[in-house]
């Protein structure tokens, strides 16, 4: 019911980049660029599945139709189902302000490379703040089982927590892998699924890099210091309001423990083992 409501759009078809793990060029080898998108809006909620919606030629042209439609109410919201292209939003910065008026929602930026990009990927968030997100709503596209080895991603993860932005993680699978049988509450090896052993990466660190990043994310949206399984059982709001009140890390450690409420500090790297090393966001740098 609610999906018949959308209205699922494409304004280009290929991508104007090649990045290595990417299958796009193959399949469209061809970059084409639609420069109206007026007669064909026939819903309030849209979709784009376009590969890079902002590379588009005539992407301010398709961005001040939506504004349009939006002042006029006839659209409710936007969003992009691939991540927007950080690179063409410094290109073009003020599209961050345009992309925020057009109603889209939850904007994704993509940090497919090492760590050392972290500055860069900082400036392509606070461009899409500066058009009026809150760094909550914006998410950082992750590809994780991939060259990047698992610990330089827990750097990458623990980043994301300082900005305060959530992740949405995509697990690498090879362009050429025909059957995927990944399964998240079985211990699994290559036979069931591609892990990327050339990086470093075990089914296990597979597995722990989702649940660290799916736990951080709980923190993220809410506002928590940490995590606790307990918060998603009992009535964690409740549960985690004297712990927001004290003031040092040490002395919510210390109610947690007393209370008997198990907890995950999300600013410490988190191996398979369920222990965190002593490596936290000052010294990730
Ligand atoms: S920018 Fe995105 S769609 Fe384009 S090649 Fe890279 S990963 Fe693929």
């Amino acid at each position: 019911m609610f999906i018949d409501m959308i209205n699922r759009k494409r304004c280009t078809r290929g991508c104007i980049r090649d990045c290595a793990f990417c299958g796009v060029r193959k399949i469209e080898p061809d970059f084409e660029s639609k420069s109206s998108i007026k007669g064909e809006i026939k819903k309030r909620k849209i979709v784009f599945y376009d590969n890079n919606f902002l590379s588009n030629d005539y992407i301010e042209d398709i961005l001040n139709e939506l504004i349009d439609f939006k002042k006029e109410k006839k659209i409710l919201w936007c969003e992009s189902q691939s991540g927007f292209d950080g690179r063409v939003l410094k290109e073009k910065p003020y599209l961050g302000k345009m992309l925020k008026k057009a109603g889209f929602r939850y904007p994704r930026i993509a940090w497919d490379w090492g760590y050392v990009q972290f500055k860069e990927i900082k400036e392509q968030i606070d461009i899409l703040c500066e058009g009026g997100y809150n760094f909550k709503n914006i998410y950082i596209f992750m590809l994780y089982n991939w060259a990047i080895p698992f610990e330089e991603m827990e750097k990458k993860r623990i980043k994301c927590l300082e900005w305060g932005v959530q992740i949405a993680d995509c697990r690498y699978r090879p362009l050429d892998q025909i059957s995927d049988k990944y399964n998240s509450r079985k211990e699994q090896t290559n036979e069931d699924y591609h892990i990327h052993t050339e990086a470093g990466w075990t089914d296990a660190l597979v597995k722990q890099f989702r649940k660290n990043v799916r736990q951080q994310n709980i923190c993220v949206r809410h506002g928590f210091p940490f995590y606790s399984k307990d918060f998603e059982r009992k009535k964690f709001r409740e549960m985690m309001r004297p712990v927001k009140l004290l003031a040092t890390k040490e002395e919510k450690i210390r109610y947690l423990e007393k209370k008997g409420i198990s907890f995950w500090l999300p600013d410490e790297i988190t191996y398979s083992d369920g222990k965190s090393r002593n490596e936290k966001i000052g010294q990730a740098k």
